[in-house]
């Protein structure tokens, strides 16, 4: 069964109970942080979480302090129901679904204390959206301050590679602020024709569609040319985007994984050609429809 828990003091005596009375000398809690309108994406991350740990837990938080857009924050899908049942198929123990006043007492006034994302936090997506990665690592540190579970039972927590950049600054966070969190990573989920799944998606009409796969198509040649060891020719990749219907594109780079620092031709990575010669990332970002919609592909040589 799994339990719904709504308030911090709630959720931390739930979890010191489960934890307490867990067979496991040493309890893994498996945390998948979301922000609900739950899909496959989220789905594989519970699963292997599941498979992985003595206890799954997960948050369902749409966080305000991520959104730099008012409209996509109101219009962002909100199913808590549907959302219950998909956690209650993959055996989730526990789910902490915090009201908004819980996490940001006094809210919309701003919180006085807030983590920031730093440098790393003001580039792609961060330079697009201002303030969105510290909205981003504000809130997984309360969460994973709410979530950590008393000695001896450790929190591993799950993320997804579809939001490659979060992933690099989570990592970092972790590591900066000596966070007692395992971060695991895995492998984006798409659909059938290569989109990247992703809760914005349900907001896309039929027409949007076609435009939408654009994104993940570029990326593709971009890992095809690297394979292949033919020069990246990332500019007419980008005239392509630009060109597409119903495509806004905004950035479509290839950048250090661990950085997110833009490999330039000629450096180490990249040679004077275009011929890219160690593993790298490529992001991109385009608007589509209503929704803005990201995706990005690590890359290498064969
Ligand atoms: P969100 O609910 O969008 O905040 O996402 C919660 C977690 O699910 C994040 O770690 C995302 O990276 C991950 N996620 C979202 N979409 C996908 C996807 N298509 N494949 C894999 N993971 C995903």
């Amino acid at each position: 069964m799994t339990q719904l828990l709504h308030t911090a003091e709630q959720m931390r005596r739930a979890l010191a109970a489960a934890t307490a009375s867990s067979p496991a000398e040493h309890p893994v809690v498996g945390y998948v942080p979301t922000m609900g309108a739950l899909h496959a994406g989220h789905r594989s991350l519970l699963e292997a979480a599941r498979s992985s740990s003595d206890l799954l837990i997960s948050s369902i938080f749409v966080n305000p302090l991520q959104f730099d857009d008012d409209a996509d924050y109101r219009h962002y899908p909100r199913q808590l129901s549907e959302d219950l049942a998909l956690l209650e198929d993959t055996g989730a123990d526990l789910v902490f679904a915090p009201e908004l006043e819980e996490m940001y007492p006094g809210y919309p006034a701003s919180p006085r204390i807030r983590v920031s994302a730093g440098e790393m936090g003001r580039k792609w997506e961060g330079a697009s959206r201002p303030g969105h990665f510290d909205g981003v690592v504000t809130v997984v540190t309360k969460l994973f301050s709410i979530l950590t579970p008393p000695a001896p039972a450790r929190l591993q927590a799950w993320f997804g590679q579809k939001d490659a950049e979060q992933v690099a600054i989570i990592r970092r966070l972790t590591e900066d602020l000596n966070l007692p969190a395992e971060i695991r990573v895995l492998p984006t989920v798409r659909d059938e024709n290569g989109l990247a799944l992703s809760s914005r998606n349900q907001r896309l009409s039929a027409e949007d569609y076609p435009a939408a796969l654009e994104l993940s198509a570029a990326l593709r040649s971009l890992a095809e040319r690297a394979r292949a060891g033919q020069p990246l020719q990332i500019d007419q990749l980008r005239t392509r985007l630009d060109h597409a219907a119903g495509v806004e594109p905004d950035y479509l780079v290839v950048v250090d994984p661990a950085t997110l620092e833009e490999i330039r031709p000629e450096g180490a990575l990249l040679d004077a050609d275009g011929v890219l010669r160690g593993p790298a990332l490529a992001l991109v970002a385009a608007r589509v429809g209503p929704v803005r919609l990201i995706d990005n592909m690590e890359i290498q040589p064969d």
